[in-house]
């Protein structure tokens, strides 16, 4: 974990940049984080932004310090970097946002300000323009993040069924939403909701943030024909955490980055991406899209097994795998005991784990008695550490019982 940048695919070019040296790298024999008393933990949990999202891999280090040490043209980056993403992804048009938080807000933005300047310097205060007003979400597609919708000036209409929709639909509605994780929770699934929006000419955007693994949905959505769609870049792709991407129809993302940095009397100028986010974003996305997915999965199942089979072994604490239909869909392992052969909460455990070394943080469970584990934020090699430490957690609870 010591995040010494290596500069991967961009070695070749080290060359030309006389300064990128050893200098570049972090100062040998700091250990900034602990100089500054924070701790560092073992994620198996998963892409939590609390815990800093992801690990970048070295090739994104790698553009990131090449980046660092050149000035651009914000715009012109953005304009080179989003045709090449599009190119790759097979849609029209992208960009690279701040988050898929971000995608949201400047994909909004988009869709009410068109290319009308004035109009993007009078958001979020719609009132008194013409702008439209009212985006439609499910009710079971109500998320914290709709908030970055709220944030353009748009109010949301909730609705349940089919019908609700239909008449939720009237010359206020700027925008249908629709949350990809929930798709099996709402009553209106991802491609009639797309229909409905079609029939009535109401732009649709598509919240996949954390949709991938698997890689085809990065394709799947531009092309069933969502108009906007938000993916973060810290979660699966394992790019900036600051960085997402919005993917789409020209019209829509264009008009988007008016509201977005280096202009000024924005709603989105403090949805910031710099020169080496951008960069490491699009190599990331390269990085992600040429790796072997399938031996990838076989891996986390490899790890999954490992830690389950080490826990098992203590008396009364059961295991199951899951695999979430749509976000964060990798193997995750549901951990659970028997209160009365492991006498102890799950908040009791996950301290123990936490105050460890090295500390270790697991995900929520159901309830007080289990608690998640994932393996794809590890760093190979960790998921011994996971097992070890888990299994010697639980069987100490499980010996104070014993012992009375
Ligand atoms: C993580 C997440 C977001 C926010 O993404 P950022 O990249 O952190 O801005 C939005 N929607 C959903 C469903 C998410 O999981």
């Amino acid at each position: 974990m010591s995040a010494i940048p290596v500069f991967g695919a961009f070695a070749g070019s080290a060359k030309l940049l006389p300064i990128m040296d050893e200098s570049a790298e972090a100062v040998p024999g700091k250990d900034y984080f602990k100089e500054l008393g924070i701790r560092t933990f073992i994620n198996a949990a998963g892409t939590y932004t609390f815990m800093t999202g992801s690990l970048m891999r070295d090739e994104v280090m790698g553009a990131i310090n090449y980046a660092s040490k050149e000035y651009v043209l914000l715009d012109e980056l953005q304009d080179k970097v989003g045709a090449r993403i599009a190119k790759l992804l097979r849609c029209e048009y992208a960009t690279v946002t701040s988050g898929a938080a971000a995608a949201m807000t400047l994909g909004a933005a988009g869709v009410l300000t068109g290319m009308d300047e004035k109009k993007v310097a009078q958001l979020p205060f719609l009132e008194g323009t013409d702008m439209k007003r009212e985006v439609i979400i499910q009710k079971a597609h109500d998320i914290a993040y709709a908030h970055a919708l709220k944030n353009v000036g748009l109010q949301i209409v909730y609705v349940e069924s089919r019908e609700e929709l239909e008449k939720a639909i009237t010359d206020k509605t700027g925008l249908m939403y629709f949350l990809n994780a929930n798709n099996f929770e709402g009553k209106v699934q991802v491609e009639e909701f797309l229909k409905i929006a079609q029939a009535h000419n109401i732009p649709t955007m598509i919240d996949c943030a954390a949709d991938v693994p698997p890689v085809e949905n990065l394709f799947k959505y531009t092309e069933m024909g969502y108009d906007l769609v938000c993916f973060s870049g810290g979660k699966g792709i394992r790019g900036p955490q600051s960085a997402g991407l919005l993917l789409g129809r020209k019209k829509y993302i264009e008009a988007g980055r008016l509201s977005a940095p280096p202009r000024g009397n924005t709603i989105g100028r403090g949805l910031k991406v710099n020169k080496e986010e951008i960069l490491g974003m699009l190599v990331a996305l390269e990085t992600y899209l040429a790796i072997d997915h399938a031996k990838e999965w076989k891996m986390w199942e490899a790890q999954i097994k490992l830690i389950s089979d080490a826990v098992k072994t203590v008396s009364g604490v059961e295991t199951k795998v899951v695999v979430p239909p749509v976000a964060n869909h990798i193997p995750t392992l549901h951990i659970s005991w028997d209160p009365k052969k492991v006498p102890a909460t799950a908040a009791e455990i996950r301290e123990k784990l936490r105050s460890g070394n090295p500390s270790i943080e697991v995900a929520d469970g159901a309830n007080q008695h289990t608690f998640n584990v994932t393996t794809w934020m590890l760093v190979p090699g960790q998921e011994k550490i996971v097992a070890t430490q888990l299994k010697k957690v639980l069987t100490e609870k499980a010996l104070s019982e014993n012992h009375g």
